[in-house]
């Protein structure tokens, strides 16, 4: 048994903390928050992340918090034509041995932080922002504000995009900006205008910019995200944002879009970042995971999928263990190829989702002439992962 360091209480900082005390380590878990809650809005759970859920034993006590789309609907914005329609039921479930939920991201947090707070082996210390961290060959000191200190066997950042951990390992500075502002809001179902749909996962292109729309909280309310071309940038999820500000990115949608945009009185947004995919996450018994190892754009709804393999995979490495580094190398090993891929194919969806003019009209022929297994098919290597004992 050793004893590992988490840095950050997110969904990767908590699913790691529960991975690793399930393969019989001790864990203690460092939030630099003064609660471990909700922020943020809804959160895509496809197979893969329902799989990876079962594997830490979560997914029975978070299935009654999500809801299940019937359909991803794929309209063009402008002329509300539909351009694909891919049935999530029965067969999409028996051919990836899992169900496509959402839900908000608050109730992904809180059975991830119930399920590391019942846990014996687990500790989870909130308002404890890590400063850095020493690494001696023997033992990594983990460092906060002033002279306080705590030593462990191993150290993990799960410290999300913007890693002080990383910042120290790697030197690679800050994330980049990807040209992207993204709009979150969360409308009662009670106020969401008659024409919308409001049973699937819905994504709207639109020149420049995309919209997604989900029920969320067992469907009492429907959240969206509008991502639009813009230079604005700035840090943090929280920034308020003016509904006129965000229409103005749609001024030809379809009346249903924008009656849907024009709907929430109250908005959010955040500045699209990622990073160019490092060549190494880490060093002897210090590893990074989630996003602080490989942030993507939200455009395939990866994110906290991706940290819920990671950590069950990095479990798997460290079960049995007797020198941690080796087993850092080979979870690293084991989950770069895929993220790498997931934050590309985020990137390019992202770039097809906002294509214009002919372009825009060549990638809806396209679409509109895929049949639906064919799609489903192509997305295999995403939804198709299932915990194996030795990589993805
Ligand atoms: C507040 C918030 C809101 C979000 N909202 C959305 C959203 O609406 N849509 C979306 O697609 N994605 C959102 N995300 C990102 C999404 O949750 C992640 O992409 C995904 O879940 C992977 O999670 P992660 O645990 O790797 O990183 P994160 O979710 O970023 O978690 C990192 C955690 O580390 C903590 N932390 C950071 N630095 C330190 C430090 N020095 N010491 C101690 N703790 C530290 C943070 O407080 C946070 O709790 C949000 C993230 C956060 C933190």
């Amino acid at each position: 048994m050793h004893n590992f360091a988490v840095v950050g209480a997110g969904v990767a900082g908590l699913a790691s903390a529960i991975a690793l005390a399930r393969a019989g380590h001790g864990v203690t878990v460092f939030e630099q928050a003064r609660q471990i809650d909700e922020v943020g809005a809804g959160l895509q759970i496809g197979p893969n992340a329902v799989h990876a859920l079962r594997q830490l034993d979560v997914w029975s006590a978070l299935q009654s918090d999500t809801v299940a789309p019937d359909r991803i609907v794929i309209k063009d914005g402008c002329s509300a034509r539909t351009l694909s329609n891919i049935d999530l039921t029965k067969d999409f479930e028996s051919r990836f041995g899992a169900p496509y939920r959402v839900a908000h991201r608050a109730n992904l947090i809180a059975r991830l932080r119930d399920a590391a707070a019942g846990h014996p082996s687990i500790e989870l210390r909130t308002d404890c922002p890590v400063d850095g961290f020493d690494a001696d060959g023997k033992q990594v000191t983990v460092r906060f504000s002033g002279d306080e200190h705590q030593l462990a066997d191993a150290l993990i950042g799960a410290d999300g995009i913007r890693s002080t951990i990383r910042q120290q390992l790697l030197e690679d500075g800050p994330p980049d900006y990807t040209g992207h502002a993204i709009f979150r809001a969360l409308l009662p179902m009670i106020d969401v205008p008659a024409a919308t749909n409001k049973t699937s996962v819905n994504l709207w292109l639109y020149p420049g910019g995309h919209v997604v729309h989900y029920p969320v909280n067992g469907g009492r309310e429907l959240n969206i995200v509008a991502a639009a071309d813009s230079l604005w940038v700035e840090d943090g999820w929280r920034t308020s944002a003016e509904r006129a500000d965000l229409i103005s990115f749609f001024p030809a949608a379809a009346p249903q879009l924008k009656d849907l945009l024009e709907a929430p009185a109250r908005w959010h947004k955040w500045a699209g970042t990622d990073r160019k995919p490092a060549d190494s996450w880490g060093s002897g018994p210090i590893t990074l995971i989630g996003d602080a190892a490989h942030p993507s754009l939200p455009y395939l709804a990866q994110g906290a999928a991706m940290a819920l393999e990671d950590a069950v995979v990095l479990g798997q490495c460290c079960a049995d263990c007797t020198d941690i580094a080796p087993a850092f190398r080979q979870f690293e090993e084991a989950r770069r190829p895929r993220t790498t891929r997931v934050a590309k194919t985020s990137k390019d969806q992202g770039r097809i989702y906002h294509l214009r003019s002919s372009a825009a009209l060549a990638r809806n022929i396209a679409m509109f002439a895929l049949p639906s297994n064919i799609s489903l098919t192509r997305l295999s290597w995403l939804y198709g992962w299932k915990p194996t004992k030795t990589a993805t």
